[in-house]
């Protein structure tokens, strides 16, 4: 039923719950895997060099967080796809979902966020409000 399945992982336990879900899934479904994580944008009044040094900083990072998801996916067998790309992250994770023709998103209800009062982060949210595709919110 789901042959493109996206992973929003932003390395919170949540994420890595939602990581194991997908994994599954993916094994059962014989689907393809694309982990995606976005860093929050970053400030376009910063000149360059620094623009570019703190964009490649940014991926480089983002690449180490994806990449230990991508790691273990690939332990059981899968061969994820990894985007890293700029945020804000709903808008990246529903960015790619679209160009992607993704017919699953799966993540977590809450990330690296401490607002704990709430049921659901923002991020959440914001891509069950707007998704095209069915999304699936890991406790
Ligand atoms: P908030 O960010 O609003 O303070 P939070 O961090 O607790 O709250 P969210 O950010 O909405 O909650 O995280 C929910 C899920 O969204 C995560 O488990 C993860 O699946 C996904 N997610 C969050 N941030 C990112 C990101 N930067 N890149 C990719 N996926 C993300
Ligand atoms: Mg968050």
């Amino acid at each position: 039923m789901f042959q493109k399945i996206i992973l929003a992982y932003d390395g919170s336990e949540h994420s890595q719950r939602a990581a194991a879900v997908a994994q599954e899934l993916a094994l059962k479904e014989d689907a393809e895997v694309r982990i995606v994580y976005a860093f929050n944008p970053i400030s376009k009044i910063i000149g360059n060099p620094t623009l570019e040094e703190l964009m490649q900083r940014e991926t480089a990072q983002g690449n180490e967080i994806a990449g230990a998801a991508a790691k273990q996916m690939r332990d059981a067998g899968l061969d994820p796809h990894v985007e890293v790309l700029e945020g804000p992250p709903a808008d990246a994770i529903l960015r790619v979902a679209e160009v992607r023709g993704s017919d699953l998103i799966v993540m977590g209800s809450r990330g690296l966020g401490n607002t704990r009062a709430l049921f659901l982060g923002s991020v959440s949210h914001k891509v069950l409000q707007a998704a095209t595709c069915p999304v699936l919110v890991v406790r």
